[in-house]
């Protein structure tokens, strides 16, 4: 995975001051936000975007509400695609999915979607972003403000709930996206490869916070990544996807203990499970490449 630091202005602000180090979260208002929704079922999807893309084929998939799935395998199989179905930015050319029994349609805030590159407004600030989306939900200026609040305080930026992105790093803006997600109150968050573009430190500490967010809001997640070693650290189960035509070709439980930390990865079942994924993803490695270089 590629480790680009990013070129705002950000960027010098992230080393001098540090902000990546997270402060406790509270942790008053989260159990209250125990998800019992997030039921997904991917059934029989095909996604043929013609001219001979068969970015996914037939894939079935079941998420029970609360788990925590990566999808894992080289680029170009498929992975963003099919959580993409799921979010309803793309329709399968045939087959379903559907969210606690309604097939999805369209997008909607039940599904909240975090991609690589954050997607703030520039002009707002940290708190009035995570606000936009209550404030479209037709809530009051007060109650959005306070939801905002809550959320940028799950995600410890709380001494920066009044600037601006630009004022950010990487990391701080991932974790505005992620907060911003959360308060629509979705069922599920779908990330795109979220830290992709993160120096593997921020990364590291992201990962832990992510777990930590998760672990008490309870929600189902859907984290698209071709690191095996994110996958398998952060994952209840990471569904391995083959090169084009991408299909599902290993669903692998992680065993590991949660809550879990870097300690972990030395683990036997962490080691054990990284190998299997690695044997997997490394023949398909080869295969998506000898598959590029004959289509000339
Ligand atoms: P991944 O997320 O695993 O990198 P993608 O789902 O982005 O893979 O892409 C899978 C395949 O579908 C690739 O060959 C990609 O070029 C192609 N593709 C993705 N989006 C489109 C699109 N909108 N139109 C046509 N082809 C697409």
């Amino acid at each position: 995975m590629s480790e680009i630091l990013g070129t705002d202005s950000g960027q010098s602000m992230e080393k001098s001051v540090k902000q990546d180090m997270l402060p406790p979260l509270s942790h008053a208002h989260l159990n209250k936000l125990k998800k019992t929704k997030g039921h997904i079922v991917i059934d029989n999807v095909t996604v043929d975007y013609g001219k001979g893309v068969v970015a996914v084929k037939d894939a079935n998939l079941e998420i029970q509400p609360g788990e925590f799935v990566c999808l894992l395998g080289p680029s170009g199989c498929g992975k963003s695609t099919l959580m993409n179905t799921v979010a309803s930015f793309v329709k399968p050319t045939s087959g379903t999915v559907t969210v606690d029994g309604e097939r999805v349609k369209k997008p909607g805030l039940d599904r909240g979607m975090v991609f690589q590159q954050h997607s703030l407004f520039p002009w707002k600030t940290v708190c009035d972003n995570v606000a936009f989306g209550p404030l479209m939900a037709k809530k009051g200026k007060a109650e959005a403000k306070s939801i905002a609040r809550t959320f940028v305080e799950m995600v410890g930026l709380s001494a920066y709930e009044n600037s601006y992105p630009g004022m950010l790093s990487g990391g701080m803006k991932q974790r505005v996206g992620i907060a911003r997600a959360l308060a629509n109150y979705p069922n599920v968050l779908l990330m795109d490869e979220p830290f992709g573009a993160l120096d593997a430190q921020t990364r590291a500490m992201m990962q832990e916070n992510l777990l930590q967010i998760w672990g008490e809001f309870g929600i189902s997640v859907i984290f698209v990544t071709h690191d095996i070693d994110e996958a398998v650290f952060l994952a209840d189960r990471v569904v391995v996807m083959s090169a084009s035509p991408g299909r599902l070709i290993a669903d692998i439980k992680v065993d590991l203990p949660r809550p879990r930390d870097a300690s972990m990865v030395t683990s036997k079942e962490y080691v054990e499970t990284k190998k299997k994924c690695m044997e997997l993803i490394r023949s398909e490695s080869l295969r998506a490449f000898e598959l590029q270089s004959s289509k000339k």
